[in-house]
Formats: C-alpha cells, structure tokens, sequence
C-alpha cells in the first residue's frame, strides 16, 4: 500500500502539461496562465500625482505654516489626462490632480487640504508633503519585467494586471476533459427519485459532486452516465466513451463480490499502477492509465470520492492546466477535541476551522466520520489531517489542516 505522499507523487508524474489555447481576457477568469506574460511599458507610465493638490518645489515650502504660510503663483491646472506645458520655476505651482503627470521643476505635491485651494495665487499651510506625494514611473512594474508568471491560476487581479499591460488574449491551458463514469446497482439518477422514496435505491450524488469538483478547477466534465456492476455493461459503456484527458471512474473499486472496474479497465487494456492507498477515507483507490489518459479509481463512498478527489484528483487537473504548485499547504490549526483513529493510515477528517477565542485557529470535527456521511461533507470548510503514526491527537495539540474551497472561512460581522 502507498503512503499518500507516495500515490500522489506517482499520479503527477503521470500527467503532462496539455497545450494551451488564446482565450480573451475577460474569458481568462480562473483559467492558468501558459508562459510568463511581461510588460512593454512601466507603470506608471509617467511620474505623477497620488494627491489633488499642488505641485511644488520643496524649497518653495520649507517652513510653511498656518501662521506664516507660502504664497505661490499658479502656472495652471493638470487633470488626470493631460500635462503641464511649463516648468514650475521658483515661486510657482501647478493645481494637480491625482494620477496627472508631475510637471518638470516639480519634486512634491502639497495636498489641497493644507491649502487654500485657490486658482490664481496659493496659499501653503503646511509643509508635511515638500518633496511627497509621487508615485515614480515604474514602480509598479517596470518595462520588460514578468507581470504575471506563467502557471498561475488567473484571478481578478491578474486580469486587471494583464489588461494594463496591453493582453486583449491571453494563453491559457486547455480546459482537460474528464470522464466521469459512476457505477452501482443500487444507483438512480435524480429523475428517477420515486425509486428512492418506495426505499428501493439512493441517488447517484456523486456523479453531481464530482462535475461540480471538475468545473470547480477548471475541467469540462464529460459524463459517461451509470453503469450497473455487470462486467458486460461496463465493458459496453467504456468501450463506447469518447476520448478524454482524465478517466475518473467511482465505485465498484474494493473487494466487494460485485465490485468489477479494475478487471474489466484491465481486460480492455488499461495498465493498472496502483491499488489502495494507507488513507482513511479512500483506501481502496487505484491508478492505471488506459487509451493514453490517466485513470483514476475513486471509491464509491461519497466522502471517500470527495477526498481522494481532492488529494489526487485535483492536483493531477491543475498540472494539466499548467499551473505549477497544486498540492494544498496544511495550515497548522489547534485540535479543539481529543481525536482517536482507528487505524495506522493517514485521516483526513472533516472539520470546521475558525478562529478560537483568543483568535489561533481552532479545528472541530463536524460529528461523526463515517464515509457515507455526506453532510458532514458540505458542512465542513477543511479537512483535518491526522498522521498515520498519530493514533491519539489530545485537545490543544496542533495538526495541519487542508482548508477547502474558496469561501472555505466566512462570517456574519463585517471585518473590523
Ligand atoms: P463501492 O465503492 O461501489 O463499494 O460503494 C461504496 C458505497 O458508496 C456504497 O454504499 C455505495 O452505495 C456508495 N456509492 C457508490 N457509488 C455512489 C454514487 N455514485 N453516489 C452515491 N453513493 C455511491
Ligand atoms: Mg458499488
């Protein structure tokens, strides 16, 4: 059996980069940046302005005061836009505006707060800001330097950071497609639910739960529907699936009599890598590749799917996107509760992190931690990680702890 560490290691390196396409920008939302993107230009473009106020010489200033304040001439005004044609020569200001160029002549601006904000002749109150309140040309990035790496997931700012420096398009990696095939003959699709009501079979949540997990990183699920745990009827709808980038198959992957993915994978031609994995949920896991493309056994328990989806799943979807670090960093939290496990195998276990009292972030398990708990699933907002040598944790002691999806901490007040 492999460590967790180990599996996931051997899943990526199974994965290669797939090719990347143009997308426009405001396209590119979520989507991983191909190569480093760089900037022809600095910005700022120019020096300028991050008050309304004056642009002056500091010499001017020096000493000003409400009691004995400076008086300087106004050569005019510079809006956001456009430019002063003059110097500002001793004696002399600009009225300027924030963003607005700073005129030659000039090493500050005087924020109009501490003026009288007059047109023709200024008075200084104030010389707080002789020699303040400019922002350099290039400050933010300069000419020819990397504005946005290659391999990183395209947030909001990246795309602001992208359009300054002139991207209409962008690459980005190829959605991958992912086969999602469920097994079972206890399964029902939703429409199907009057068979769930008369207490007849349950509905086959996981195939909802894993599109969601595939278009959550990016992935364009393709559904391969439900299969009964026949071998035929296996056989049948995978011989028949259109190609995909990513197999993930759920179910049917123990040592259950009924349980037949592995054999029939491996009839049609599949290598298989690895069975089972020293993880709790999800022991029963395998890897193989099959018609060119990994795949990916999740076992059929809905929290046992969701968790290996997480440890092996996505990071495996994010490298083919081209992003370069895709495994979560634990965040060490405090165990609010003493927790035991039952068996030598790494545990992940289902949790609700917030901060404590005294503000350190504190983990409690959201009850039971059975695999086929699946409310305990959308209850939680990360994933406790006991190590597998760790068979008691007491109240108090610190565990890493994989936070989940983006809204994973959230409250009711408005941060202070
Ligand atoms: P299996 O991995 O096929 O042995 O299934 C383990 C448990 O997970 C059984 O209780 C199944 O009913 C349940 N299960 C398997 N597949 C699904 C699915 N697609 N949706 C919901 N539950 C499932
Ligand atoms: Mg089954």
């Amino acid at each position: 059996m492999r460590t967790v560490a180990d599996a996931a290691a051997e899943i990526l390196a199974a994965i290669r980069v797939l090719e990347s396409e143009a997308v426009p920008l405001r396209d590119a939302l979520g989507r991983v940046l191909a190569a480093d993107v760089a900037s022809p230009v600095d910005l700022p473009p120019w020096d300028n302005s991050s008050m309304d106020g004056y642009a002056v010489r500091a010499a001017d200033v020096a000493g000003a005061t409400r009691g004995r304040p400076a008086a300087l001439a106004v050569i005019g005004t510079i809006a956001a836009g456009a430019r002063g044609e003059r110097p500002v020569g001793p004696g002399q200001a600009y009225r300027i505006m924030t963003g607005a160029p700073l005129p030659a002549g000039a090493d500050g601006v005087i924020r109009v707060e501490d003026t009288d904000g007059a047109i023709e002749r200024v008075q200084v109150f104030d010389d707080r800001d002789a020699g303040r309140n400019v922002r350099p040309r290039g400050e933010d990035l300069a000419a020819g330097a990397v504005a946005v790496p290659g391999g990183t997931r395209l947030g909001p700012a990246h795309l602001g950071v992208l359009a300054s420096v002139g991207c209409a398009a962008v690459a980005v990696g190829r959605r991958p497609r992912v086969a999602i095939l469920a097994t079972g003959d206890e399964l029902v699709d939703v429409d199907r639910f009057d068979e769930v009501r008369r207490g007849e079979r349950i509905v086959t949540s996981n195939s909802y739960a894993l599109e969601a997990l595939v278009r959550a990183v990016g992935g364009e699920p393709v559904p391969l529907g439900l299969v009964r745990d026949d071998p035929a009827a296996l056989r049948e709808r995978l011989a028949g699936a259109p190609p995909a980038d990513l197999l993930l198959t759920s179910g049917g992957i123990s040592v259950g009599a009924f349980d037949h993915t592995r054999r029939v994978l491996g009839e049609l031609g599949a290598e298989l890598a690895f069975w089972r994995v020293k993880v709790r949920p999800g022991a029963p896991l395998g890897f193989g590749r099959w018609r060119g493309a990994p795949w990916i056994g999740l076992p059929g328990n809905p929290v046992s799917t969701m968790v290996t989806f997480e440890l092996f799943a996505r990071p495996a979807l994010r490298r083919m996107q081209g992003m370069t670090r895709v495994f979560p960093v634990p965040v060490p939290v405090r165990v609010a509760e003493r927790v035991t496990t039952a068996a030598a195998l790494t545990h992940f276990f289902r949790a609700v992190v917030a901060p404590g009292a005294d503000g350190v972030l504190e983990a409690r398990l959201t009850g039971p931690q059975g695999s086929g708990l699946l409310t305990s699933m959308a209850r939680a907002n990360a994933l406790l990680v006991v190590p597998e040598e760790r068979r008691v944790v007491e109240a108090g002691e610190t565990l890493g702890a994989v936070m989940l999806g983006d809204e994973a901490m959230l409250g009711e007040a408005v941060a202070p």
